[in-house]
């Protein structure tokens, strides 16, 4: 059986044969313009698999946020489209990116986690995210917190105290086009003064008592989320309201979160 060549030759397509010293071969002549769709269908199939893959994640995300978020209540619909929106599957290890969409918290390394998706969604309900606003979050962890609100404010602000994550999320959060998104290392603890005072702050790590610095930090009208209790058990979430240089407190559900650290 003679080998077959390709060339591109210009407007034509005509196969006819030829030779080299070890034998004959044909050489097939195609324009540029089948050169052009074989490339475009090669592609296809080089790239179909991930697409499907996307399908495949756009709808697991859809029906994390009827069955898991919406069907427990939350109803702010700039949270539902922030949730319907960000890839969490991008947030998680390769190795879990199956279960992203899954109802439960997952490990992102260094003994950390990336929340539950129903209480990301709770606490960005709670903290009344809208355009003009800007945040402040502690504890970035993987970014998904960060990305979520990222959907619906201005600017968000976010502090995490293990630095391997804080470059990972940064650089997470790059990739994935999060330009109002500002990530740093360091002790959350005592907030972002430089860039106080916040509409809202979410803090995603457990302590005793709510930092004083933070209390500051929120702006007039501006609303705090935060776990406090017991760091190695359970503790609740509260809601921090600043009016009139005032502020009010709302005791919520019980929830789980890693502890609060400080760096010594
Ligand atoms: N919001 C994250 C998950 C939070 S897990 C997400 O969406 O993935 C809590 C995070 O808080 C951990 O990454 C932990 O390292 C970080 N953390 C703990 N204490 C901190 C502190 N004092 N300042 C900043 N980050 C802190």
């Amino acid at each position: 059986m003679p080998e077959s060549r390709v060339l591109i030759c210009p407007d034509q397509t005509r196969t006819f044969p030829g030779h080299t010293l070890s034998g004959h071969f044909f050489v097939t002549c195609i324009s540029r313009n089948q050169m052009k769709s074989l490339l475009i269908i090669l592609t296809l199939v080089i790239f179909l698999p991930s697409d499907q893959e996307e399908v495949r994640n756009t709808r697991a995300r859809s029906q994390m946020v009827k069955s898991q978020i919406v069907a427990r209540g939350i109803s702010d619909p700039a949270t539902l489209r922030a949730m319907e929106r960000v890839p969490r599957h991008l947030f998680v290890p390769v190795a879990l990116a199956g279960s992203a969409y899954s109802d439960q918290p997952l490990p992102i390394g260094y003994n950390q986690t990336i929340s539950q998706p129903f209480i990301v969604a709770y606490m960005t309900e709670l903290s009344k995210p809208a355009k003009g606003k800007k945040a402040l979050e502690i504890g970035t962890g993987s970014g998904y917190q960060a990305a979520v609100l990222a959907e619906i404010v201005d600017t968000v602000y976010t502090v995490e105290i293990v630095p391997e994550l804080a470059r990972e999320a940064a650089s997470r959060l790059k990739i994935l086009g999060y330009g109002n998104i500002v990530a740093r290392y360091g002790d959350g603890y005592k907030g972002w003064p430089e860039h106080s005072p916040f509409d809202i702050i979410l803090v995603t790590a457990a302590a005793d008592h709510i930092p004083g610095p933070l209390k500051e930090q929120l702006a007039e009208g501006g609303r705090l989320v935060m776990p406090v209790g017991n760091p190695a058990t359970v503790q609740e979430l509260i809601v921090l309201t600043k009016r009139k240089g005032r502020i009010t407190e709302q005791r919520l559900e019980p929830v789980r979160f890693v502890p609060l650290k400080r760096l010594k």
